[in-house]
């Protein structure tokens, strides 16, 4: 582990903004709009050294801190203490020969993606190009790819972090810091960049197909067939999507309950054979596959833009029946609360464990169960009571739940997101780097 030099603590070059500053919401806007962070004081970073400087005069004040990149992930919004945000940090230099990248901060899925096109490589990213490089990967990170590749994590080669005691430090395998950001989201510090490898893709034959929901008794059977047999080659997901009436909708799936089957291969021959039978099971809507370069794959998904509210939380489960997957989906289609479902097949790269130490828990998982809802103008208590009823058919299988799919102010412990082995390392870590438990 390096220690790298502190700079002086007033050397603050971002914009900082106080409690009542008018402008203090626009620094915080995110893609989550549900109950921002309220802090005593926002320090816009622009580089490590400035992380350095909010951490310090948070330890100085004994505030607590939070850091937000995107907002993709925000949970609950924090009351008063320090908010470093790390939008202008968004760096990317790839070492082609080395097939990594260096990712500042504040990278987005799509800053990487696209410098790492430039050499004809790809990171292991997911469905989303807005998310943030550094969030996603410190949660695991589940790619478009991750049944060939494995966990975004598997992949992180080094983080530099500004820790609680205030320290930058450049962490790497070897160090249980390091291993802890493998995955665990440890909560103990700042993370300035971080170093991932890149693997060689160029092209995936991908794509979505929209089916109507009241063909699911034809379509789930055979999605989850096409899912426990897929080569790891091929990424299977099953979105379950109320689509709104509105003309900006193409008309065929407009104002329907659609099941959205993406699929994602490196090699083609498996998707395109799936593809097949979904045609031959049910009539498809819309789409279809197509070869995409990797800078195309948030196509796949096609998830909206838009910031919003909403909440969402998942169940990692060991496996997935034609029952119980058929129960989820009339849950979701059922339920007085807009629900959109996310069924992704697991195993793969993904079951097998990482070389090092890395705190990815329930890598055993077969499949990951999502749910999410909007939470405009809904309650919270119906938002919650529809969530339980799409991930009741799937509780006597649930390991865990994925703490980067965990949305919002989503009730979740840390029993749930964290396997025991994984609790006692972050424990450690968090001991050793944020004694005065800054962070968390
Ligand atoms: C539309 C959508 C699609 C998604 N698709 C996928 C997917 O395919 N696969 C997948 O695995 N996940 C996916 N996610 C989940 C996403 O990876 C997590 O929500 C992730 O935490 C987002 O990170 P962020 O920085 O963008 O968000 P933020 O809300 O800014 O950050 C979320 C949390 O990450 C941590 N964090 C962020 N930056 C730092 C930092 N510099 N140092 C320390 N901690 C930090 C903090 O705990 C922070 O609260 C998706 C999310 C959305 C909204």
């Amino acid at each position: 582990m390096t220690r790298i030099a502190i700079p002086a603590l007033t050397d603050v070059r971002g914009p900082v903004r106080h409690r009542d500053d008018a402008d203090l919401s626009d620094e915080l806007a995110g893609f989550q709009t549900a109950d921002p962070h309220r802090p005593d004081v926002v320090v816009g970073a622009r580089d490590a050294h400035d992380v350095v400087a909010a951490v310090r005069h948070a330890a100085d004040h004994d505030l607590p801190v939070a850091v937000q990149a995107t907002g993709h992930g925000h949970t609950a919004g924090r009351v008063g203490g320090v908010v470093v945000t790390t939008g202008r940090m968004r760096g990317v230099a790839v070492d082609p020969m080395r097939r990594t990248a260096r990712v500042e901060a504040g990278a987005r899925s799509t800053d990487l993606v696209a410098a790492a096109a430039a050499h004809g490589l790809a990171p292991v990213s997911g469905s989303f190009p807005g998310v943030g490089v550094v969030g996603y990967t410190l949660g695991g990170g589940l790619g478009l790819l991750g049944r060939e590749y494995g966990w975004a994590s598997d992949h992180l080669r080094a983080a530099e972090i500004v820790t609680g005691d205030g320290v930058l430090r450049r962490v790497g395998p070897g160090d249980e810091l390091f291993a802890a950001l493998r995955g665990g989201r440890p909560d103990v510090g700042v993370v300035t960049a971080v170093t991932v490898g890149l693997v060689p893709v160029r092209t995936v034959v991908g794509g979505g197909l929209f089916l109507d929901a009241a063909d699911a008794d034809r379509v789930l059977p055979v999605v989850r067939r096409v899912g426990a047999q897929a080569p790891e080659s091929l990424g299977v997901s099953l979105g379950v999507v109320p689509v709104p009436d509105l003309d900006v909708v193409p008309a065929p799936i407009r104002g329907r309950t659609v099941l959205h089957v993406r699929l994602v291969d490196s090699d083609g021959a498996a998707a395109r054979a799936a593809e097949a039978v979904l045609r031959a099971a049910a009539p498809v809507l819309l789409g279809g596959l197509t070869e995409l370069p990797w800078t195309a794959s948030g196509s796949v998904f096609g998830e909206p833009e838009t910031p919003h509210a909403y909440e969402g939380t998942n169940a990692l489960v060991s496996e997935l029946s034609d029952e119980a997957l058929a129960e989820v989906v009339a849950a979701a289609r059922t339920a007085p609360v807009g629900c959109v479902v996310d069924v992704r097949r697991l195993g793969g790269a993904l079951a097998r464990p990482a070389e090092g130490i890395d705190a990815v828990s329930w890598r055993e998982a077969g499949w990951i169960v999502r749910v999410l809802s909007s939470t405009d103008g809904v309650p919270t208590a119906a938002v919650r009571a529809s969530h339980a009823a799409v991930l009741a058919p799937v509780a006597g299988v649930r390991l865990g739940r994925m703490a980067g799919f965990v949305y919002g102010a989503a009730p979740v412990t840390a029993d749930e997101v964290h396997a025991p082995r994984v609790r006692s390392l972050l424990a450690r870590v968090r001991e050793a780097y944020d004694p005065g438990r800054l962070f968390g």
